[in-house]
């Protein structure tokens, strides 16, 4: 029977790296992840909230490996536990959040851009989602507006503005999209479920959006993780195979 290696933990991305983009996870490749966990400590950390996850990886999966984080690891489970939780709410606090979506929504509603439309914050437990133009624009509308956001810059200038007036609030904005942009606390990418990973020497991470703006990016690049970029779920497979399960059968 193989043993786990002490101190050693293989954590995956979801979208793209355990599952094809957007699909659901193969039974090959859960079985697989099964087989993995005979002999290595196995977790997964997904951008998404659980509800999610669980349509792409299945409902059982709190219980299908060590560690689970969800939302980066703002909601963290281990053997099917919850560990710990973490919102912009709790984090900011009322008075400070609403001086916040206040402002942007002055800012926006200053902004002579040709459209508008509705929804220009969506509210996320760990983000700001913020949209001149409203995220209930049309698929044409957005086109425009991504053209336009090429020539005008309104999202990049509304962040510098941003930037200057909550300084104090150590948060990062990331253009994503088309139409939109995020604002989240500095830290929470990926890199966040690595406060949970304390008792583990080596980490090993594997995700596909590992290049600088994808959202592996922080958490490959981590001194903490050895990173592993990867192409499918068929590459993750092969690389943990000589990684992890064939260095087994040489040690045998
Ligand atoms: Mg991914």
């Amino acid at each position: 029977m193989a043993m786990r290696k002490p101190g050693l933990i293989a954590l995956f991305d979801v979208d793209g790296t355990l599952t094809a983009p957007r699909k659901v996870v193969t039974p090959k490749m859960l079985d697989f992840m099964q087989k993995l966990r005979e002999v290595v400590t196995v977790g997964i950390v997904g951008g998404s909230d659980l509800v999610k996850i669980s349509e792409q990886l299945g409902k059982t999966v709190i219980d299908d490996y060590d560690y689970v984080f969800s939302e980066n690891g703002l909601v963290a489970h281990k053997d099917g536990k919850l560990i710990g939780t973490q919102s912009l709410k709790s984090l900011l606090g009322e008075e400070i959040l609403k001086e916040l979506i206040n402002f942007t929504l002055h800012y926006i509603a200053d902004l002579d851009i040709p459209l508008k439309r509705g929804t220009f914050i969506e509210f996320r437990s760990g983000m700001l989602n913020v949209s001149p133009i409203g995220r209930n624009c049309s698929q044409e509308e957005r086109v425009e507006f991504e053209k336009y956001d090429k020539v005008h810059n309104i999202r990049s200038k509304m962040i510098s503005v941003l930037r200057v007036k909550f300084a104090h609030l150590n948060l990062t904005y990331s253009i994503g999209g088309q139409i939109s942009f995020d604002v989240f606390p500095n830290g929470w990418d990926k890199t966040y479920c690595l406060r949970y990973l304390g008792d583990f020497q080596e980490i090993h991470f594997f995700g596909d959006k590992t290049y600088k703006g994808g959202n592996d990016y922080e958490i490959y690049e981590s001194d903490r993780t050895v990173g592993h970029t990867v192409t499918s779920p068929e590459d993750t497979e092969e690389q943990c195979t000589d990684l992890f399960l064939a260095k087994q059968v040489g040690d045998l």
